[in-house]
């Protein structure tokens, strides 16, 4: 095993580099790596995130008028700097929020990956035009900046989905106002200086268009995320986390008629039938199921297999899970990280037993630390579909139940309250057909032949029922940050009416 740096250290050094100090007092920043301090942050007051709110305001009435091009050369220059601090942020990404380092340097590939994206797409927000029923007319559509988006984000992916939302927002006229987790606020204040930098480079380069106060940061909890809730300037609130927060986000957004983007938790099947290549299957099972420490919001969670195959499979999925090694995300040999905190680790440890209970055969799952936050990954054996598979256990906890017929899994697959993330392995065009199309799964992401996670940023990204609807990233999505205009023009000498209606004056 190498030898690593003390986390503490090395996180503070991370920020020492990118130019951040941290304060001496304030909100904890802690490291799951062993537990200890990092250091403390300034979380803001209610104060002054009623006064970022305003300063958003007033940025919109400017931000929206730059042309889309030259906003997209903002987020370019960002996806710039991105690029070269990518080592870094990879790194403090590891440290705060615990995943292995490959998949904290992904994380920041998939912001530079999300800011290419939304530089083109600036020159490329365009509407429609219809043909019209009535002479000398032009009907159209045109699509405008919506106005201040508050973004809140959840600690598993702490930077890229802020940059899924800012990138977008920023190239579709609206400036961002970011409440990140409480528990990831270093990566938070990291990225967002590291933006400030692509902000002072636009003042330098292109300062008839720079605005101030495009993108601010609120470090704090919940009650800070509220105010983003309730504040009729926002226009859109776009809150990645658990479906317990949507359930209270939503209500209120929908109670002043904002705009809510929500992406909330997920509860993701695959389905191995009896045609799939099951060497195939078992790599994506093991990545889905086990890659994050679980803590995806698109982890495998419940695996439906053939009954012709349960043994089969779960006999060589056991020695995957017993071998996989748990530890210093850092390492380049861990396979399995730290979960966020000792919550988790509980969490994790109910979940087991409440299997048990309903008669599960649990392997692994035990701690392998006195602070109970490094966790074997669990591999359970369910007597039926039911218990804990239904709700969402933000852990490694794979469930295995068998199944039937395709009927029957596609009916499993759709019974739970999420309708994230979901994937098939067959080798039978009818069956991967069949789960792809109208009568198949009801997620927002469907797959066939790869894992439920691991998305690119090209499609939207989302899903159905209690993960709360949302679309980000790729695709269509940026229509979110934009309120649409339908135009009517008459270029002719008469005023008819629509629908051939007589109004004669
Ligand atoms: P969480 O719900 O505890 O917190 C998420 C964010 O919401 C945090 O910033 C938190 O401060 C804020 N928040 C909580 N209550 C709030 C309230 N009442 N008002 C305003 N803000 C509030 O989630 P978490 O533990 O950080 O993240 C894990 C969860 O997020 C899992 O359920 C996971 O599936 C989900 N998630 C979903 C997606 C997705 O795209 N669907 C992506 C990542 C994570």
């Amino acid at each position: 095993m190498p030898v690593l740096a003390d986390p503490a250290t090395e996180a503070r050094s991370i920020l020492a580099g990118l130019g951040l100090s941290l304060p001496a007092s304030g909100l904890e920043a802690r490291t799951p790596v062993d537990g200890a301090l990092i250091g403390h942050v300034t979380p803001a007051t209610p104060a002054e995130a009623e006064a970022a709110i305003a300063r958003a305001a007033a940025a919109f009435r400017l931000w929206r008028s730059v042309p889309g091009p030259k906003r997209g050369e903002l987020v370019r220059l960002y996806g710039e700097e991105l690029r070269r601090e990518k080592d870094p942020l990879g790194r403090l990404v590891t440290l705060e929020a615990g995943k292995t380092l490959s998949e904290g340097l992904g994380e920041v590939q998939e912001m530079i990956d999300i800011c290419d994206f939304a530089a083109g797409l600036s020159r490329q927000l365009y509407g429609l035009t219809m043909t019209t029923e009535r002479p000398g007319h032009r009907l159209m559509e045109t699509w405008h900046p919506l106005g201040p988006v508050g973004v809140i984000s959840a600690f598993n992916f702490p930077v890229a989905v802020w940059c899924w939302n800012l990138s977008l927002a920023l190239v579709c006229g609206d400036p961002v106002l970011w409440k990140p987790s409480e528990k990831t606020p270093l990566t938070a204040l990291a990225v967002h200086a590291v933006f400030e930098r692509a902000l002072a480079r636009f003042a330098a380069e292109q300062g008839e268009f720079a605005v101030p106060d495009i993108s601010q940061l609120l470090i704090g909890g919940p009650e800070i995320g509220n105010l983003l809730v309730e504040d009729r300037r926002v226009a859109l609130v776009s809150a990645t986390g658990s479906t317990r927060m949507g359930r209270i986000v939503a209500p209120k957004l929908a109670a002043r008629f904002a705009r809510s983007l929500l992406e909330l938790g997920g509860n993701n099947a695959l389905i191995v039938t009896p045609s799939a290549d099951l060497d195939l299957a078992l790599k994506a099972i093991a990545f889905a199921a086990m890659g994050t420490a679980g803590q995806r919001c698109t982890s495998l969670r419940r695996l439906l297999v053939h009954e012709s195959l349960k043994d089969e499979v779960v006999a060589r999925l056991k020695p995957i899970w017993a071998s996989a090694s748990v530890g210093d995300p850092r390492d380049p040999g861990t396979l399995v990280g730290p979960l966020i905190d000792a919550a988790a680790g509980e969490g994790m440890a109910n979940a087991l037993e409440a299997a048990r209970a309903a008669g599960g055969i649990v392997h692994g799952g035990e701690a392998v630390d006195s602070a109970g936050i490094y966790r074997r990954p669990a591999l359970v054996e369910m007597p039926a579909h039911g218990g804990p598979m239904l709700y969402e256990t933000f852990a490694p906890v794979l469930y295995v139940v068998g199944y039937s017929t395709l009927e029957e899994a596609i009916e499993l697959n759709n019974s739970v309250g999420a309708g994230l993330s979901s994937a098939i392995f067959t080798t039978d065009l009818r069956e991967s057909e069949r789960f792809v199309s109208a009568a198949g799964s009801d997620c927002g992401i469907v797959n066939v032949n790869i894992g439920t996670s691991g998305a690119e940023i090209g499609g939207a990204f989302g899903g159905e029922k209690e993960t709360g609807g949302g679309r980000e990233a790729g695709s269509d999505s940026w229509r979110a940050y934009m309120r649409r205009a339908t135009n009517t023009i008459n270029y002719s000498n008469e005023i008819p009416l629509a629908q051939g209606v007589r109004f004669d004056i």
